[in-house]
């Protein structure tokens, strides 16, 4: 079969809707997906009788609401579509009640305190903007996860919630500029996904992998990405093997895998899909993630999407390409070809950078997460600070309109919004600098602090909500302005003044720049995880959030409850992991090794009188002495993780994990991996950094 043929072959999309639907239930059905109402329970029906049909022809047996639960990764409970008929038999069944809403029991799902784990039930209720699809013999329904009361328990719903905002605000927007043929409006996004493949066995065997996704220790091997050989290097015939399945699984699935390549660090790729609608980028980046996983198994190799799996090899990210286009097929960010389009595309871009500047820490909070911890600002991605990489072409723009001066010296023509044309800058000018956490790249924004193993939807509930807010004000003031002209060419002025601080088109791996940043512009640094998360119920924040119906209060601290469990957790389970290794595997084999080289002490002096044996006793010292710190080192971890178990505060064990066990787990990784670069390698019990970074051949 061709591509275009099997693309999609596992969606009940819109070409199935039509061609199995009636009519009139086909035309309630667009209407419904249109306008985002609810559907009518007789047009449920036969939409379910249908996807069944169609679910059954295609293999299915079973059917699930997939949903994403704010543990980041998707959940599924399966029904099978039988039921009783006559005597002995059964038929296939599936109404139209079971599609639209779903009753799982949901208690063990983190709520943050919203559901009393007495009323277990939340239910799930369809998205019908998402279509269904069929994977591992089940149809999947998309849907959003609420508790009874109506609270969010899922991180669909809120970015749903989020994309009304943006459009509702928008619209009054659009309408100002006279776009009177404009009926909705959409953020699109793209998001380019990083991983690594190491080779199964090797996996296998090591437990720091198997229990926490990274290597907790792990000396640095002799070769890593310092020749930059393997960034776009050609694919190694297993990896392009694999590549080829995982995108013949993804189009059937409708995703739009566009682009596969290798990326700077060995054993890492990048996968890249075309565009598409928020919430559906949104679930598909969901879907891409685990047919990663699933395709990697069958091809005896381990997808690693954890954000930073070797230390000292560049980690995985997730960029984040947003923008917001109109119903009629109108880039909002794309600068237009006359001066009018060009005052939109300013104000437009000029939301985007208040929204920015006022909501950095909600950005960074968006990407909080223990494991992104250790790549942001590590010389590998962006740093903690939030900032805007504009392009200089589009930044001297922005200058001269705030100086209301001659952008271009030589005509000494003024810079007027919505009289002149934009001088055209040239695309390729504007995506150089990968240093910046957000960056125009030309008709879009590429937000670069997402971590790999991230979902989208939170940093594009932020991304949304905080831009519907500014549209919000600059509706308000245009709305009510004498002359719309006038007051958008002060407005845009102004917007410019008050927020350029935001703007740095320079090297954002620099020291130099996060001094100036935090010093000078009085930006945020929150570097951490656990320095981020309670900026989450500031003021301003949770104003936003109510403003827009995007979060309620209550939502908003569960979210935030959540992230910090989550985060104490996962840095929990990692110093368990480490003081299982170290006990039970690497301590006994550094003693192992350091008897073995005693033993080859005595009978060399006793074989070879006056011969020394300078490289026995000296590695057998030192490893003696990184044994005996390792162990008073790893007895100090065990005792401040059960600590940890007895604070109640979860920010305060955040904190107490942050500042207090993390740097022992450094420190003891430190020796071990002096050890084993001084352990002879029959001796080490575990693959070393080489064996994995290049397993593959
Ligand atoms: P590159 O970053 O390699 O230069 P592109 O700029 O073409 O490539 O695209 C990078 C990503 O941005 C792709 O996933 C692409 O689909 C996405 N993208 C392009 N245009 C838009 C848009 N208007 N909205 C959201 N994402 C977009
Ligand atoms: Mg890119």
């Amino acid at each position: 079969m061709s591509i275009p043929e099997y693309f999609g072959c596992m969606v009940f999309n819109e070409a199935c809707m039509k061609s199995r639907l009636p009519k009139e239930i086909y035309t309630a059905m667009k209407k419904t997906i249109r306008d985002g109402k609810s559907l009518d329970l007789n047009v449920a029906n036969v939409v379910a009788n249908a996807m069944k049909d169609w679910a059954v022809e295609h293999g299915a047996t079973h059917y699930t609401h997939w949903f994403q639960p704010m543990t980041g990764i998707t959940a599924e409970k399966h029904d099978s579509f039988i039921s009783p008929f006559g005597d002995n038999g059964v038929i296939m069944e599936f109404s139209g009640k079971e599609l639209v809403k779903g009753e799982p029991d949901a208690s063990s799902f983190p709520s943050g305190g919203i559901r009393a784990t007495f009323e277990a039930r939340g239910y799930t209720a369809w998205d019908p903007t998402s279509y269904a699809f069929i994977k591992d013999d089940t149809l999947c329904i998309p849907t959003a996860f609420c508790s009874y009361g109506g609270e969010a328990l899922d991180k669909k719903t809120p970015l749903l919630r989020s994309m009304e905002a943006i459009n509702r605000q928008a619209m009054r927007v659009l309408r100002l500029f006279g776009n009177d043929d404009v009926t909705s409006v959409k953020t699109t996004v793209g998001a380019e996904q990083e991983y690594f493949l190491i080779d199964q066995d090797v996996y296998n065997r090591r437990k720091d992998l198997i229990y926490t996704g990274r290597t907790l220790f792990g000396a640095r091997p002799p070769k890593g990405q310092e020749l930059d050989d393997h960034y776009f290097g050609t694919i190694k015939p297993r990896v392009a093997a694999f590549m080829k399945e995982l995108d013949r699984e993804l189009w059937k699935l409708g995703v739009l895998s566009k682009t596969e390549h290798n990326e700077v660090a060995p054993s890492q790729h990048e996968l890249a899909p075309v565009f598409t609608t928020t919430n559906i980028a949104s679930d598909h980046n969901q879907l891409t993630m685990e047919v990663m996983k699933k395709v990697a198994a069958r091809h005896h190799m381990v997808c690693l999407l954890h954000e930073k799996p070797f230390a000292g090899v560049n980690g995985s990210g997730k960029h984040n390409n947003w923008s917001i286009s109109t119903n009629t097929g109108v880039n909002l960010l794309e600068p237009g070809e006359t001066p009018y389009e060009n005052a939109q595309f300013l104000l437009f871009l000029c939301a985007v950078i208040k929204g920015v500047d006022e909501y950095a820490d909600l950005l960074r909070i968006s990407v909080a997460s223990a494991g992104n911890d250790h790549r942001l600002g590590a010389q590998e991605a962006p740093p903690a600070v939030v900032s805007m990489f504009l392009g200089d072409e589009l930044s001297e723009i922005l200058d001269a309109i705030e100086a209301d001066t001659s952008y271009d010296a030589k005509e000494k023509s003024l810079m007027r919004v919505g009289v002149h044309v934009l001088p055209k800058f040239p695309k390729d000018t504007t995506d150089r600098n990968r240093t910046s956490p957000f960056a125009f790249t030309g008709n879009k924004f590429e937000f670069r602090m997402l971590g790999s193993a991230d979902t989208i939807a939170c940093a594009n509930m932020m991304i949304n909500t905080a831009v519907a807010e500014e549209l919000r004000q600059f509706a308000d003031y245009l709305e009510s302005a004498d002359d719309f002209h006038t007051a958008l060419n002060q407005l845009i002025r102004k917007t410019i003044k008050e927020h350029k601080r935001i703007i740095f088109n320079g090297n954002g791996y620099d020291e130099s720049w996060i001094e100036e940043a935090t010093q000078v512009r009085g930006l945020p640094n929150l570097v951490s995880t656990p320095d981020a998360l309670p900026h989450y119920t500031d003021e301003k924040n949770v104003t936003l959030f109510l403003r827009h119906k995007v979060l309620s209060e209550v939502e908003v601290c569960s979210r935030c409850e959540i992230l910090l469990e989550n985060y104490s957790k996962i840095l929990h389970i990692e110093a368990l992991t480490m003081i299982d290794m170290v006990n039970k595997d690497l301590l006994p084999a550094m003693s192992k090794y350091v008897s073995k080289l005693c033993k080859t002490i005595s009978a060399k002096s006793a074989a070879l009188p006056g011969v020394d044996s300078a490289y026995e006793s000296n590695t057998a010292r030192r490893l003696s002495e990184l044994t005996n710190e390792s162990f008073a080192l790893v007895r100090q971890l065990e005792t401040y993780a059960s600590h940890a178990a007895t604070i109640e505060d979860a920010l305060q064990t955040a904190m107490y994990y942050k500042d207090t066990v993390l740097p022992c787990m450094e420190q003891l990784r430190k020796m071990i991996d002096e050890a084993e670069s001084l352990t002879a390698k029959e001796y080490w019990p575990y693959p070393s950094y080489g064996d994995m970074l290049f397993s593959i051949k």
